[in-house]
């Protein structure tokens, strides 16, 4: 019978170092480098912001750095708990025992992912990110669990012009809509008097924040995996100059049926972000306003 592994001779020696100094060589990219649209350079130099650090946020992280972002700020006021833990793939039990802020540990865990890429956590509250924060980014990419946050993270994008890659779920229900000014709808172009009654309810009359529970929903790793996926490919294609790739402009996906499709959600006149010359700007105030602090 033969061994299994041969023993390591003089010969197999020489063979094994080869190998281990091709792969030494080996370039990290060599994959990615044969998909026609990457540019490795160009993704290696774009800034990317990804706003919340939860389920979708992990992935996304992960999944921009091993793609080769080189620069990616990733925002969340929020500490880890146990009951993360199902979903997201850079916490550990002991994030969760210390309680450690979630923008914190997926930066320090990505950072271990690519030494190379620069990754940046912002522990602040989404609705206070100032126009600051969004300017001077190749992508946005919207990880968060509320209409408020989704509502201020567009108003700014578009009024800056930066791409906006939002994404969602509920239990084994997904979406991801991919916004890009001027050419396509935004978040808001889908809003009814409805949801601005939801948005209203989270801040008092005073502009305070107001104690607003939030029902616990379902959540699991394999739907926030794929739509997270979706997400930073999207976020990919808009980094490498391809707006003309990504899906126009809303992607639904039903993991209980494992069916997805794509609607084109059209411009509405009503939506402020395109009902007149300007009324972006108001538009990217308005969820300040909202809180009650004007423009
Ligand atoms: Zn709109």
């Amino acid at each position: 019978m033969r061994a299994a592994y041969a023993p390591l001779g003089s010969g197999t020696e020489v063979a094994r170092t080869e190998v281990l100094t091709t792969r030494k060589r080996e370039d990290r990219f060599d994959r990615s480098r044969r998909i026609p649209w990457f540019d490795l350079e160009r993704t290696r130099s774009s800034r990317a912001l990804v706003v919340g650090a939860g389920a979708l946020g992990n992935e996304v992280v992960k999944d921009l750095v091993l793609s080769g972002v080189g620069h990616i700020t990733v925002v969340d006021m929020d500490r880890v708990v146990r009951s993360n833990l199902n979903r997201c793939v850079l916490f550990t039990e002991q994030d969760a025992e210390r309680g450690r802020m979630k923008a914190e540990a997926v930066a320090e865990a990505a950072s271990r992912l690519d030494p190379v890429a620069e990754v940046e956590p912002l522990t602040e509250r989404v609705e206070d990110l100032g126009e600051g924060v969004f300017d001077r980014r190749d992508v946005v990419v919207g990880c968060v669990d509320n209409l408020a946050a989704r509502v201020h993270i567009n108003a700014n994008t578009y009024h800056l012009g930066v791409p906006y890659v939002d994404g969602g779920t509920m239990g084994l229900m997904g979406k991801v809509q991919v916004v890009v000014p001027p050419r396509t709808s935004c978040v808001e172009c889908t809003l009814n008097a409805s949801h601005y009654r939801v948005i209203e309810q989270r801040y008092s009359c005073t502009g305070a924040g107001v104690t607003f529970v939030e029902p616990k929903l379902a959540s699991e790793v394999t739907t926030t995996a794929l739509v997270a996926a979706v997400e930073a490919r999207e976020a990919m294609k808009l980094l490498n100059g391809r707006p003309d790739l990504v899906v126009s402009n809303l992607f639904y996906y039903d993991g209980n049926r494992n069916v997805s499709d794509v609607l084109e959600v059209a411009v509405n006149p009503a939506c402020p972000n395109h009902r007149a010359p300007g009324a972006r700007r108001g538009a990217a105030s308005r969820s300040a306003a909202a809180k009650g602090r004007g423009g």
